[in-house]
């Protein structure tokens, strides 16, 4: 039985391939070998993709976690009338530093641009291309930075809309092209190809990774930002949001992710996704 079947009417729910695909489509994501994981402010990274990091490290994934801002800004709800800027950068690099070190993280970078005001500009873009090529990840995390609305009570974070989009703009196609910021190459910055992108806060996942064994750790992870915090426990609230991401996937747990496959990383990988696609239609 071929697979193509242009010619029917049919849902795809009543085409046996196309559900088996989609089976296959869903197996978690092989974790990267290295990770630039890139966001706005301290916290962002443990709200995300805490669980999926924490994960990745203990199979001996290596990240490096990148933080434009120092959140300088904080939550007037939090933050006290006698609190200077300087001290709650100071603070929150802390906090992020012992976030970090939770997941397993091997280096924390801040970036120092001011919180609340970030924009994609090309010298953001310079700084994380740089980053990118010094440290040779081959998957990138990031938020997505399409969406501008989260259902009708959150209007994303314009930081994170920037962060996302200057991370996006420096893996392509910045990166990887030579004549880009020449002034890198002056630097011993030569071109470096990213793989993957992981996008958190999609509308549109098509990967999953199951936290129920790091979903502790995630929040553990989260509590250190105590000045954004204060006493309270994220851990309910944190596995509402697990068990909403995982659900479609029926799935107790999860992180969702869009991935955009840049490059294919290796022969084996096709070559195993070949073998499901044939085993999904020998089972017809
Ligand atoms: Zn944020």
């Amino acid at each position: 039985m071929s697979t193509d079947n242009g010619n029917t009417q049919l849902a795809d729910s009543a085409i046996p391939e196309r559900a088996m695909t989609k089976t296959g489509a869903s197996i978690e994501p092989k974790p990267p070998k290295c990770v630039l994981c890139i966001n706005a402010h301290p916290d962002d990274q443990e709200f995300t993709v805490g669980g999926t990091l924490a994960k990745w490290a203990r199979g001996g994934t290596e990240i490096i976690t990148v933080v434009i801002t120092s959140g300088d800004a904080g939550s007037n709800e939090r933050t006290e009338m006698t609190m200077t800027k300087t001290r709650l950068a100071e603070l929150r690099e802390v906090e992020q530093r012992n976030a970090s070190a939770l997941l397993g993280v091997r280096e924390t970078i801040f970036l120092h641009y001011g919180d609340g005001t970030l924009q994609p500009t090309i010298d953001l873009r310079r700084d994380l291309t740089r980053l990118i090529r010094k440290y040779k990840p081959d998957a990138v995390v990031c938020g997505d930075p399409t969406v501008r609305f989260y259902g009708n009570s959150y209007m994303n974070h314009p930081d994170h809309r920037a962060a996302g989009d200057a991370a996006c703009d420096a893996v392509f196609p910045s990166a990887g092209t030579r004549f880009i910021f020449p002034e890198l190459l002056a630097e011993g910055y030569e071109p470096h190809e990213v793989h993957r992108v992981f996008l958190h806060g999609s509308e549109k996942n098509d990967a999953w990774v199951d936290i129920s064994e790091t979903l502790e750790i995630k929040c553990r992870a989260l509590k250190q930002h105590v000045t954004q915090l204060g006493d309270w426990d994220p851990l309910e609230r944190m596995k509402e949001w697990a068990a909403d991401e995982g659900k479609e996937k029926g799935l107790p747990a999860a992180e969702a992710f869009r991935v955009m496959i840049l490059k294919e990383e290796t022969a084996q990988a096709e070559e195993e996704r070949k073998k499901q696609e044939e085993y999904a239609e020998a089972e017809l």
